[in-house]
């Protein structure tokens, strides 16, 4: 810990709350973040050389776990002919292909990192469908841009308020807030306005975990086609992750337009967007949409994506992966029920989470009643134990490649443990 709170005492003073990105500084769970080091495999090393097994996962990128041996070679090989050209390269081109290949879209646009990518597809639905307002889930994320930190006010239809300063309410006003897992919130707000499109993460991965319903998908699909909106998915988390191709295919829904990010990239930031050839071609240079990047398509980035899609060519990645998070998943609901704790867990392929406080969490108002005390107590216990989890109780468990079955078992161990002490102390 020494390094580590080191170094964080000279980063809050260089950089506001002493991180890049605000979940990382540990507010939601007290104490000091952790300065890593290094990472291999499943575990990551702090400043200190201590170890952690890992289901951060960067947030999702490290699908086949940390520092893969092919990826960190193809990027050495990609870097030893240049770091960025700002001009087209065959990588691109191989990494497009890989991607429509895998997920049926049928173009997609290159960007530096899923907020892009949701910004860009947002603006080309509304140019496509000529509409102004767009339809997001509270407790759905998608990104900081300026319409996407709108959430509902206490889970009302209503017309937005920023969750953010900096906001305006000009912008605001356009993204209206439905209920994740309410269709009929949704069919409320598309009878009452034109909407450009319905955005929605396919399985919620930003409020905890929290599943679609049976006939939820579909019924988006349905609705967006009634009401001429488009269907935007959100897969930047479930994207190759619920399978090559990802919650579209999955659930079996297919979305006119799809955001990615986070695995495409291999760890470097990397983000798409796709769909339909014919809404895709309003991009410039196309069509009037104009969206751009410096760094779009940069060599490194796509040599480092390309070497993660190649081999999540291979069905044993998913089988495994789903494999441990469902041995976590089980062994953590095992714990809960033998320990007789108010808890409970949801999981879908290799995402999982345990929720403190609430015995079902199926929707944002749900998920909302979880302790968010007692998780942040858990969470300190398991990183003394040498578990990294998520700083926030609400975020994903990520299950790599790398996880064995032991790494699972040392887990369930360790929270077994931690549980037991918590209860014993009256906390649980
Ligand atoms: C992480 C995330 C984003 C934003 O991606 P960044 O690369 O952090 O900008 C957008 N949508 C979803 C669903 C995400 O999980």
């Amino acid at each position: 810990m020494e390094k580590s709170k080191a170094l964080f005492n000279r980063a809050v003073k260089v950089m506001p709350g002493g991180v890049n990105s605000p979940v990382r500084a540990f507010k939601a769970v007290g104490g000091n973040p952790l300065f890593i080091d290094r990472a291999d495999g499943p575990k990551i090393y702090d400043a200190d050389g201590k170890g952690y097994i890992d289901y951060v996962s960067s947030w999702g990128p490290m699908i086949l776990g940390h520092n893969n041996p092919k990826i960190r070679d193809a990027v050495k090989a990609a870097a030893q002919k240049g770091l960025s050209f700002g001009a087209p390269a065959e990588a691109e081109v191989k990494l497009a292909e890989k991607i429509t290949n895998f997920t049926g879209i049928e173009m997609v646009r290159m960007v530096n990192s899923g907020t892009e990518a949701v910004m860009s597809a947002l603006r080309l639905a509304r140019a496509y469908t000529n509409r102004k307002k767009i339809i997001k889930f509270a407790g759905c994320y998608h990104g900081h841009s300026d319409s996407m930190l709108v959430k509902a006010g206490s889970g009302a239809l209503t017309t937005g308020e920023p969750d953010s300063l900096g906001v305006t309410g000009a912008v605001a006003e356009d993204t209206l807030v439905a209920a994740y897992n309410d269709l009929g919130s949704v069919e409320a707000l598309l009878k009452q306005y034109e909407v450009a499109c319905v955005i929605v993460e396919p399985v919620a991965a930003n409020m905890g975990v929290v599943l679609p319903r049976d006939g939820f998908l579909s019924g988006l699909r349905g609705l967006c086609d009634t009401y001429s909106a488009l269907l935007v998915f959100d897969e930047v988390i479930t994207g190759f992750r619920l399978g090559r191709g990802g919650a579209q295919e999955y659930y079996g829904v297919r979305a006119d337009l799809v955001t990615s990010g986070k695995i495409i990239g291999g760890g470097m930031p990397v983000g798409a967007y796709g769909g339909k050839k014919a809404i895709m071609e309003y991009i410039s240079p196309c069509g009037a949409v104009y969206q751009a990047g410096t760094l779009s398509g940069n060599p490194i980035a796509m040599a480092a994506g390309l070497a993660q899609l190649a081999m999540l060519e291979n069905d044993e990645v998913y089988k495994h992966i789903d494999q441990m998070c469902v041995k976590l998943a089980n062994g953590m609901s095992a714990a809960i029920k033998d320990l007789g704790l108010k808890a409970c867990v949801n999981q879908v392929g290799s995402l999982c989470c345990m929720f403190f406080g609430i015995e079902t969490a199926d929707d944002y108002q749900a998920v909302m009643g979880a302790d968010t005390k007692l998780y942040a107590r858990y969470f300190r216990e398991m990183l003394a134990a040498g578990i990294y989890l998520a700083p926030s109780q609400f975020e994903a468990m990520f299950v790599s490649f790398a996880h064995t079955g032991n790494d699972i078992t040392e887990t369930l161990n360790k929270a077994e443990m931690v549980l037991r002490k918590m209860k014993s102390e009256g906390a649980l």
